[in-house]
C-alpha cells in the first residue's frame, strides 16, 4: 500500500473505534494526533527511516511451496483458517467463493514463509505491539487517568521520563503500517510476479490509492486546517468507493487470553497468500521453482469483466479487513488494561 492508503486505514479505524464507543479512553488519546501523527503510518515505507524500516521489501512474509522437514506442520487448514478469521472479516467468504482455484488439493498442500532476519512482518508487528504496550504503561499522566487500571510504580518515574500521548499516537500509527501490509497479498506471495516493479504490486497500490482523497498525502495531511471530525469526513468518503461498510461492534480475537499477535499476523499472511493464489492462479502461474511468468495487472484486472469484478472483490475484502483488522489489534492493546 502507499503512504495515502496507509494514513487513510489508520485514521478510517479511529473513526471506527468512534463510532463504536467502547474504548473512549484510546480514541481520545489518538484522534486529536491524527494530523500529525499519521506520519507514522508510513514511516516503515520510508527510504529514510533506518535502521529496521525503510522500503517495502523490509517487512514481508512471502509464502512459497514447501519441501521440508515436518510438512504437516506448514499446512493450513481451510476450515481452521476460516474459523480464526470469522465472519466479520471478509476475507473467509471470498476464499469459500473461490474454492473452484483454491481446492482441498491446494489446501492440504505445505507453504512456507523464510524472511531475511529483522524483515519478518509477524516478528516486526509483534515487536511494535508489545512496545506499544510498554509505551501505555508509561505514560505522561493524562494516559494514566485514561486507561483502565492502576499501574502501581508509575509515581515513582518523573513525569518528564514518561511518554507522552503525541509519542504514543505515532507509535500506534507505525503499526497500523505492518498491520495493514499483512493484508497486501504482493506482500505474502514469493513467485517474482509478485514483487514491486514486476507489473502488479505497484499497479494495485496505484489502483487503490484512486479511491483515496488527496489530503491523506504527506504534505496535504500535515498542513490541513481542517479538524479531526472534517478530516473522519474525508476518510469516510473512501467507503463507497471501495464498497464496504462496517457494523457498529469491532470483533475480539478469537482464543481469548492465548490470543497471539504473532499467529493472527501469520494467518493474515496465509490468507492473502491465498488471495494471491486466487488472483494468479497458481496452474497457470507456477511457484518457484517452476518457470515464472509475470502477471501484470491489465492482464489480471483489465483484459475482461471476470477481472474487472474480481479487483472490485478484492479491493473491498482488503480496504474492509485491513481497517477492521487496525482497529481489532488496538482496542485489543487497550483492553488489557483492566
Ligand atoms: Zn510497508
Amino acid at each position: 500500500m502507499d503512504q495515502k492508503t496507509h494514513a487513510w486505514i489508520a485514521v478510517r479505524a479511529i473513526k471506527l473505534l468512534e463510532n463504536e464507543g467502547k474504548v473512549p479512553g484510546l480514541v481520545e488519546l489518538l484522534k486529536p494526533h491524527t494530523q500529525k501523527a499519521a506520519i507514522g503510518a508510513w514511516i516503515p515505507d520510508k527510504t529514510d527511516a533506518k535502521p529496521g524500516g525503510a522500503q517495502t521489501q523490509n517487512h514481508v512474509f512471502k509464502i512459497g511451496t514447501y519441501n521440508g522437514a515436518l510438512t504437516s506442520r506448514f499446512i493450513t487448514k481451510k476450515a481452521d483458517l476460516s474459523g480464526s478469521l470469522g465472519a466479520d472479516r471478509l476475507m473467509a467468504g471470498f476464499l469459500d467463493k473461490y474454492s473452484n482455484i483454491l481446492d482441498a488439493n491446494w489446501w492440504g498442500t505445505p507453504f512456507k514463509a523464510d524472511p531475511p532476519p529483522g524483515k519478518h512482518l509477524a516478528n516486526r508487528t509483534m515487536a511494535l505491539t508489545i512496545n506499544n504496550i510498554d509505551m501505555l504503561i508509561l505514560g505522561e499522566q493524562k494516559i494514566q487517568d485514561a486507561l483502565p487500571g492502576d499501574i502501581q510504580f508509575i509515581s515513582n518515574i518523573p513525569d518528564s521520563y514518561r511518554c507522552t500521548s503525541e509519542q504514543i499516537s505515532i507509535f500506534f500509527f507505525m503499526l497500523s503500517h505492518f498491520i495493514a501490509d499483512s493484508l497486501m497479498p504482493c506482500h505474502c506471495d514469493l513467485r517474482d510476479l509478485s514483487d514491486y516493479d514486476k507489473g502488479l504490486h505497484k499497479e494495485l497500490e496505484k489502483a487503490w490509492s484512486k479511491s483515496i482523497d488527496d489530503l491523506f498525502t504527506e504534505s496535504k495531511l500535515i498542513n490541513t486546517p481542517l479538524d479531526c471530525d472534517q478530516i473522519f469526513e474525508k476518510a469516510v468518503s473512501s467507503d463507497i468507493k471501495f464498497a464496504i461498510s462496517f457494523k457498529d461492534q469491532i470483533p475480539a480475537f478469537k482464543g481469548g487470553e492465548s490470543w497471539d499477535i504473532w499467529q493472527e499476523i501469520v494467518l493474515l499472511c496465509r490468507a492473502s497468500f491465498a488471495l494471491a493464489s486466487v488472483i494468479a492462479p497458481p496452474d497457470k502461474y507456477p511457484y518457484k521453482p517452476a518457470e515464472q511468468i509475470m502477471a501484470p495487472f491489465s492482464t489480471l484486472f483489465e483484459s475482461d469483466n471476470y477481472g474487472k469484478e474480481l479487483l472490485k472483490e478484492i479491493t473491498q475484502v482488503i480496504m474492509h479487513d485491513a481497517v477492521l483488522n487496525v482497529a481489532m489489534v488496538w482496542k485489543n492493546i487497550w483492553s488489557r488494561f483492566k
